[in-house]
C-alpha cells in the first residue's frame, strides 16, 4: 500500500461504496449508446467529490491533488470512468489562480455545489493540437465585449457544461514577440453563446468521452468574463496543466489495477490442459510485471501530487507521472485482454471498453512524445528539435 492509499483510506471507502452502484451493466449501455452518464456524474456531484479542490470559503472540500487522485483511481480501479466529469475538479484552478473576486465569488460556489457545471476547455484546433501557440480562433474587442470567431476540436463535455475555459487569440501570432503571447483565456457562458453563434458537434470515437467540435461564429462574450490579463492566456493554461496530468495519470493507475486484478482473477480460475492458466509462467509473469510497472507509476503520481500539494514547481513530474502511469496501464491492459484470450473481446468483461479508454492517456492531454520532448530538453539539456 502506497502512502497516498493509507493517508485517503476514508476517501477511498466512500467512493468505492458510491461506484458499486454503477457496475459495468451501466457502462457498458453507455458506451453502446455513447451518452453521457449523468446519474454517476450527479452521485459525485451530490457526495461533494467534484468539488474536493475548491477552498472551503466558496463551498469546496479545501484538499489537495493528493486527495483527488484517491477518488478518481478508486472510480478508474472499479472499472468506472472518471473521464466524464473530471474536469469539474481542475478546470476551476484557473478562476481560483487568476479570475478576480467578482469572477470567484460568481462561479466557484455554483461549481462548488454543481450547480453550474465548467468542465469543458478549448484550447485544440484542427490546425493546432501539440502546438498551441498556432491557435487562430481570434478575439476582437468592441466595446466592452469580444466577439470571438474560429474552430475548436475535441472539446470533450462541452454538451455537459455551464461554462467553457476558451483559449484565444487576441492579437495575431505574427505581430506578438514570441508565439506564446497574445492569447487570453475567456470564460464562455455556453447557453448564452449557442443563441448568439455557437454551434456544437459531437464526434463519434473508439471511447464514450462526451468529445465535440465547436464553431464560432462572432460570439460576443463580455470582457468582464476574461480571466487575468489579455494576452497572458497561455501562461495561464499552462499553470493549470500540472493538476490535469497529475489527476489523469491517478485515473490511469486505476486502471492499471482494475486490469491487473481480472487479469490474477482469470488466471487462477480458468482451466486449460486440466490446470489453471496463471500456473504458467508465460501467463503469470506478464501480470507481475504490469504489477511492478503499475507500483513504481504510483510512485511518481505520490510524489508528482506531493508537491504539487506543497506548492512547489512539478512540471517535470507531472509529465512523468502522466507518462509512466499511462504506459502502465496500456501494458496491463494488453496483457489482461491476452490473459482472458476470446473472452477479453466480449462486452461483458468490460476488458476491452477499458482497454479503449485507457489508450486516450498517451495521446491526451499531451501526447507521450512531447513528455520525452520535455524531458529531454529541460531536464537533459538537449537540443531543442522545434
Ligand atoms: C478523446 C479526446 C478528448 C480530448 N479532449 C480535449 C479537450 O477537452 N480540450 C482540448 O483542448 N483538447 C482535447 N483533446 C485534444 C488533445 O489534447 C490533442 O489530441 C493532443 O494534444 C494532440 O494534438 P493533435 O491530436 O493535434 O496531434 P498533433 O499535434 O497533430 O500530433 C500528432 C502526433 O505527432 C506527434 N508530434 C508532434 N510534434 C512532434 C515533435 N516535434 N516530435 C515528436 N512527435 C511529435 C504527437 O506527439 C502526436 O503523437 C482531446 C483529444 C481526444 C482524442
Amino acid at each position: 500500500m502506497t502512502q497516498a492509499e493509507q493517508t485517503y483510506a476514508d476517501i477511498r471507502e466512500g467512493v468505492r461504496r458510491l461506484v458499486a452502484g454503477f457496475p459495468g451493466e451501466y457502462w457498458r449501455e453507455k458506451d453502446r449508446d455513447r451518452s453521457y452518464p449523468a446519474e454517476f456524474v450527479q452521485a459525485l456531484t451530490d457526495a461533494g467529490y467534484l468539488a474536493i479542490l475548491i477552498p472551503e470559503e466558496f463551498g469546496g472540500s479545501g484538499l489537495g491533488v493528493s486527495a483527488a487522485c484517491a477518488v478518481l483511481e478508486e472510480i478508474h480501479r472499479a472499472g468506472a470512468n472518471g473521464g466524464a466529469a473530471h474536469a469539474q475538479m481542475y478546470t476551476m484552478g484557473a478562476i481560483l489562480r487568476h479570475g478576480s473576486d467578482e469572477q470567484k465569488a460568481r462561479t466557484l460556489p455554483g461549481i462548488a455545489s454543481g450547480a453550474l457545471r465548467m468542465q469543458a476547455f478549448g484550447v485544440t484546433e484542427p490546425g493546432a493540437g501539440t502546438d498551441t501557440t498556432r491557435i487562430t480562433t481570434r478575439a476582437r474587442r468592441d466595446g466592452d465585449h469580444y466577439v470571438v470567431s474560429g474552430q475548436k476540436i475535441w472539446i470533450s463535455r462541452a454538451e455537459h457544461s455551464d461554462l467553457l475555459l476558451l483559449l484565444c487569440r487576441t492579437t495575431p501570432r505574427e505581430e506578438c514577440a514570441r508565439p506564446s503571447d497574445g492569447m487570453s483565456l475567456l470564460l464562455v457562458d455556453l447557453a448564452d453563446a449557442k443563441a448568439n453563434g455557437l454551434s456544437i458537434q459531437p464526434i463519434r470515437t473508439m471511447l464514450n468521452h462526451a468529445t465535440t467540435a465547436l464553431f464560432f461564429d462572432d460570439v460576443r462574450v463580455p470582457v468582464a468574463n476574461r480571466l487575468g490579463e489579455e494576452g497572458k492566456g497561455f501562461k495561464y493554461v499552462l499553470d493549470g496543466m500540472n493538476a490535469e496530468r497529475i489527476l489523469i495519470a491517478a485515473e490511469c493507475i486505476g486502471d492499471g489495477h482494475f486490469f491487473i486484478d481480472r487479469a490474477a482473477a482469470y488466471a487462477k480460475e480458468r482451466e486449460v490442459f486440466g490446470r489453471q492458466i496463471g500456473a504458467n509462467q508465460g501467463i503469470q509473469f506478464p501480470i507481475a510485471r504490469a504489477h511492478v510497472q503499475l507500483s513504481a507509476a504510483a510512485l511518481m503520481v505520490d510524489k508528482a501530487a506531493a508537491m504539487f500539494d506543497a506548492g512547489l514547481p512539478c512540471g517535470t513530474e507531472a509529465n512523468m507521472a502522466k507518462m509512466l502511469a499511462s504506459e502502465a496501464s496500456w501494458y496491463a491492459a494488453d496483457q489482461c485482454l491476452q490473459t482472458h484470450g476470446g473472452f477479453g473481446f466480449a462486452e461483458e468483461y468490460d476488458i476491452e471498453r477499458k482497454f479503449r479508454e485507457t489508450r486516450l492517456y498517451q495521446v491526451a492531454p499531451i501526447s507521450t512524445n512531447l513528455i520525452l520532448s520535455h524531458v529531454a530538453t529541460h531536464v537533459l539539456g538537449l537540443p531543442q528539435s522545434f
